[in-house]
């Protein structure tokens, strides 16, 4: 199974029709259909690697100041509790089952593009808060092994993420168009440990990444490369004045 990244940005992408929705629309119609879906969300983050092992994951409405239609949205995939306790198995680092949690916006905001039919079994996996960059690589270098058990894995970020920055007139900063360039580069030459260690990339990486939950789900997906994989990004381009949308897919 392919395993791939996507910068989410605003949770309106969810009910737009925008050149990033259609962008996740198209990779969506050509990705083969997945088992079981597994999205590494920036936005569960938890005490402890957890992974959600409901039969039906509600639909969490993370965000507040947004339009009554956003709050309507509902994203009614199953959940994937088999494949959560599997989950478990392939991981050397102890993960727990989690029965509270659901789909957040990070994973049904794009999955409503990627998957419209919501038919796919759906499960998340969190962030340990307590985690360095690094050991959240080794945690997802032992969960690729789920790629061949039929699991499409889902980074959901984004490289460039500073709120306090944005501008909404959208003009992209050069510290976000420096450091999203700086990461393409990384990602291209598939460098996870030079991006793990994103505190030594300089000025602009420290303005791109000024907390890490949105950039680590970028990480989780390099780290499940395989050898063979080919990386092709998609949309590109700096939403916003601070929020990369740049997404890749490794196939
Ligand atoms: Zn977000």
């Amino acid at each position: 199974m392919p395993v791939l990244f996507v910068g989410h940005g605003s949770p309106m992408n969810a009910i737009e029709h925008n050149t990033f929705s259609r962008g996740w629309e198209s990779v969506g119609a050509s990705l083969p259909t997945p088992t079981a879906i597994l999205c590494v969300s920036a936005h569960w983050q938890t005490l402890g690697t957890q992974v959600t092992a409901m039969d039906r994951p509600r639909t969490i409405h993370d965000f507040g100041g947004f339009p009554k239609e956003l709050f309507a949205v509902q994203y009614p995939a199953p959940g994937a509790p088999a494949m959560a306790q599997e989950t478990t198995t392939v991981s050397k680092h102890p993960i727990l089952l989690d029965h509270e949690w659901g789909l957040d916006h990070g994973a049904w905001s794009v999955l409503m593009h990627l998957f419209p039919k919501a038919n796919i079994p759906t499960y998340q996996l969190s962030l340990d808060i307590r985690m360095s960059p690094e050991e959240h690589v080794a945690v997802a270098r032992d969960l690729a092994a789920l790629r061949s058990k039929g699991v499409l894995i889902l980074g959901s970020g984004n490289i460039v993420h500073n709120l306090r920055q944005i501008s909404w007139e959208g003009k992209p900063y050069a510290w976000a168009e420096e450091f999203d360039a700086v990461a393409a580069k990384l990602i291209e030459s598939r460098d996870v440990s030079a991006l793990a260690h994103y505190e030594k990339l300089g000025t602009a990486a420290g303005l791109s990444i000024p907390t890490n939950e949105h950039y680590l789900p970028m990480l989780y997906t390099l780290a499940m490369q395989d050898a063979k994989d080919e990386l092709s990004f998609f949309n590109t381009g700096i939403d916003h004045g601070s929020i990369s949308m740049r997404s890749f897919i490794l196939k």
